[in-house]
């Protein structure tokens, strides 16, 4: 597994997304719902990597939730920068590229989606099946 670090811009956020496959090759998803559009979201998920977050202060990490609330975006609360979604049981992850250090690698071209449609059963279903493991560490 090749490892792809990244973080938020002050520093109390890092990221490392571990995945076989090359960043040139991983599908880039601009997520078209009310808030990615406002970020400019750009997410990479590889369902056989992992991403691991880790936090410095956990107080100035914030978890904002909007809509079906089943997942936590999350951002630095001190830099502002949106750094990787989390939702369900089995904690499953997006990150999102312009968090990380070698965003340029992930040069497909974005392909826009649309999940307003969906019903809460299908986006944990689709989440279950494209995000991948996460964990969450504090040092
Ligand atoms: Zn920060």
């Amino acid at each position: 597994m090749t490892e792809h670090t990244g973080g938020c811009h002050c520093g109390n956020i890092r990221l490392r997304f571990s995945t076989e496959l090359d960043p040139s090759q991983i599908e880039v998803r601009a997520c078209q719902c009310s808030f990615c559009i406002k970020h400019g979201s750009r997410a990479v998920a590889d369902p056989d990597g992992r991403l691991i977050v880790s936090v410095g202060d956990i107080e100035r990490l914030r978890k904002y939730r909007f809509g079906l609330r089943t997942a936590d975006y999350l951002i630095c609360a001190d830099c502002g920068v949106y750094v990787a979604a989390i939702a369900g049981d089995d904690a499953k992850a997006i990150v999102i590229i312009s968090a990380m250090d070698d965003q340029k690698a992930f040069s497909r071209e974005p392909v826009p989606v649309d999940f307003d449609g969906e019903s809460r059963e299908q986006r944990e279903a689709r989440r279950r099946l494209r995000w991948m493991r996460v964990e969450i560490s504090f040092d």
